[in-house]
């Protein structure tokens, strides 16, 4: 079986690593070769952890490899598809412009799947031909590591089409677990009012940045706190998620937090910036405050 995947980028090429893994050809797809070749950089990292862990032989680490073969072309790359998982960056004109050009090249018969975190699948679908075969496989970064695949229904994609890539996820090593399209799906629905309302929490004093990542983190058993966490998914993806949860809900329970906005303008990313709540350049694996958060 063949699958194209669109994107070499942190979730692409993780993508691209597990089809590998598991037997399957695959086509990487990137604008150009520095990005391809840092994706298969990177998937040659990671297979190297696996192996010096001893859960993948040296052996197997070459023939992973040698069943990636990559595209700068996308009509090209899609030609034999089976399966085509587009992993591009998340924009919608992007995202629709990419599926109306797949629908041509890919073979009638091929499911396309998108890994988006937070657009419709629904109106990805509306500017195929095929619908029914079009669906959201929705990995979890670190692909290789993460186990849960959330498969998301467009209104039509087909019974048929979803239990097909139910399966897939299984022959991965995933557990799938299949959701309807609304905004958010499942995990953003539920993850984002999370790290929302950690934001307004700070912003009205509640408590401080160590404080509200100490209570989730002990007292829930998060492996690390929501602000923590925000850094690392980029404070940009989390109020285009806000966002996208408050005009496609459309209840104020969803607003972004004002603070969340401010630090977004100000260009105070997270980790991609080097400052979020807390400062990631200075060079140790402690969490340091941000300066504005510190007492
Ligand atoms: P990224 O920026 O790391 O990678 C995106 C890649 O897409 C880049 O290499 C870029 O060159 C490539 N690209 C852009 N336009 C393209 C085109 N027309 N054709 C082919 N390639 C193109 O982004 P990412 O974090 O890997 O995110 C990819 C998708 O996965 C997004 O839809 C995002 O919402 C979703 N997602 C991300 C995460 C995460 O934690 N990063 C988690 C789940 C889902």
């Amino acid at each position: 079986m063949n699958v194209a995947v669109i994107g070499s980028g942190t979730m692409g090429n993780g993508i691209a690593h597990v089809f590998a893994q598991h037997g399957f050809a695959v086509s990487l797809i990137d604008i150009n070769q520095p990005a391809l070749d840092k994706g298969l950089a990177t998937i040659g990292k990671n297979l190297d952890r696996q192996v010096s862990k001893g859960s993948l032989g040296a052996d197997d680490k070459t023939a992973t490899l040698g069943r990636i073969s990559t595209y700068t072309s996308l009509s090209e790359g899609v030609l034999n598809a089976d399966l085509v998982v587009e992993a591009a960056t998340e924009n919608v004109e992007l995202k629709l412009n990419i599926f109306r050009e797949i629908d041509q090249y890919a073979p009638e018969t091929a499911i396309l799947a998108t890994n988006t975190s937070s657009i419709s699948i629904t109106r990805i679908a509306a500017v195929t031909k095929r619908p029914t075969q079009v669906i959201g496989m929705h990995f979890m970064n670190p692909v290789p590591v993460m186990k849960l695949v959330e498969v998301i229904r467009g209104y039509a994609t087909s019974d048929e089409v979803t239990a097909k890539v139910m399966d897939l996820s299984r022959k991965l090593g995933k557990t799938p677990t299949e959701v309807n399209d609304y905004p958010g799906f499942v995990a953003n629905r539920i993850l984002m009012p999370m790290i929302n309302e950690a934001i307004i929490t700070l912003h009205e004093g509640v408590a401080g940045v160590e404080e509200i990542d100490t209570v989730m983190k002990l007292g829930m058993a998060h492996p690390m706190g929501p602000l923590q966490l925000a850094d690392f998914i980029g404070l940009d993806v989390c109020l285009a998620i806000m966002r996208v949860l408050h005009d496609g809900l459309g209840n104020p329970k969803y607003a972004p937090c004002p603070l969340l906005v401010n630090m977004v303008m100000a260009g105070r990313l997270g980790v991609k910036s080097g400052e979020g709540f807390y400062s990631w350049t200075h060079g140790t694996k402690e969490l340091v405050l941000a300066e504005r958060f510190q007492k």
